[in-house]
């Protein structure tokens, strides 16, 4: 089946009822897509008979205007990239489609996974849009697996919570974060970096890469961990908004390393709000992929 766009609900599900009965996989994104939405798309057409991919820049999830302003919107490339990966279906809605006049609910995931990492930084509105958006999507598309990325590892839990909650009949897959050749996470947001802050963000994995050393090393205090990204961070003159390691399934404080955890950390290169993360998991020797590690 050659690639289709569509824009309206009732057009995804006229394109998808006659698919239904066989796996249908489905990649939401804000577009712009790069290597890692395509590492999802991918891994969705080796499951699934249909793949669906999303683009739509959710306003909602967004705080600041400036942000959503400036989020690169890319759609020809995108659509072109995607049937390349082997997508079958584009819903690309507008802002009206998803939210029309007199639209009224919110879906709010509580507790720790949301008032933590991200939640704290960007507030309770963050999660709520993406719960929300996402929800929506699922609905809209009634997919058997849906595929994030771990980059966004507190998105995960959050949707994950959310699916359970709401009893919504979809597999959460999460797949590894795709980085560039020097570590540096992918993300639409890079392409806002100069020359000189694309350099600079290497220092980002540099950064977690250290404290996995540390990790492998013996070193099981979370507060020396977190110490070793931010002395690494400061290298290049980076503060970072937070640099946290957390429980990697409730996002609590985690005082004892015996559990996996995840080290998360946003920082600002520029103008440009960059996050990224590592799991640091006892006993399993921690050289793990950032993603294949050092060249
Ligand atoms: P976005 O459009 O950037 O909001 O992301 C859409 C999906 O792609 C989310 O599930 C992200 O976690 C995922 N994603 C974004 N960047 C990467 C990456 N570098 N590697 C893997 N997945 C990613």
């Amino acid at each position: 089946m050659s690639i289709r766009i569509v824009r309206t609900v009732a057009e995804l599900r006229a394109a998808l009822d006659p698919l239904r009965g066989e796996p249908i996989g489905f990649v939401p994104t804000m577009g712009a897509l790069h290597e890692g939405h395509l590492s999802l798309l991918r891994a969705a057409r080796a499951e699934n008979a249909t793949v669906v991919l999303s683009i739509f820049v959710n306003p909602t999830q967004f705080g600041e205007a400036a942000d959503l302003a400036a989020y690169p919107r890319t759609e020809e490339a995108d659509v072109a990239l995607a049937a390349h990966a082997g997508t079958d279906l584009v819903f690309a809605p507008s802002p009206a489609e998803m939210y029309p006049e007199g639209f009224a609910t919110t879906v709010s995931v509580g507790g720790a996974i949301t008032e933590t990492l991200e939640g704290a930084l960007r507030g309770r509105s963050h999660f709520d849009g993406v719960a929300t958006v996402v929800a929506k999507l699922l609905l809209a598309v009634q997919p058997d697996r849906a595929y994030f990325g771990a980059k966004d590892a507190q998105q995960v839990v959050v949707v994950r919570r959310m699916v359970s909650d709401l009893g919504i009949p979809v597999e959460i897959v999460a797949r590894p974060t795709s980085r560039d050749d020097d570590g540096l996470a992918r993300s639409s947001r890079n392409t806002r970096l100069s020359v000189e802050e694309r350099h600079v963000a290497a220092v980002i994995p540099r950064s977690l890469r250290a404290a996995q050393d540390a990790f492998a090393s013996g070193i099981r205090d979370p507060h020396r961990l977190e110490s070793v990204v931010r002395d690494e961070l400061a290298t290049a003159a980076l503060d970072p908004e937070y640099v946290e390691i957390v429980d990697a399934d409730s996002l609590e404080p985690i005082a004892d390393l015996g559990r996996p955890a995840l080290l998360a950390l946003a920082v600002r290169v520029g103008e440009v709000r960059l996050i990224d993360n590592v799991v640091l998991v006892p006993g399993l020797d921690d050289r793990i992929p950032l993603e294949r590690r050092r060249p």
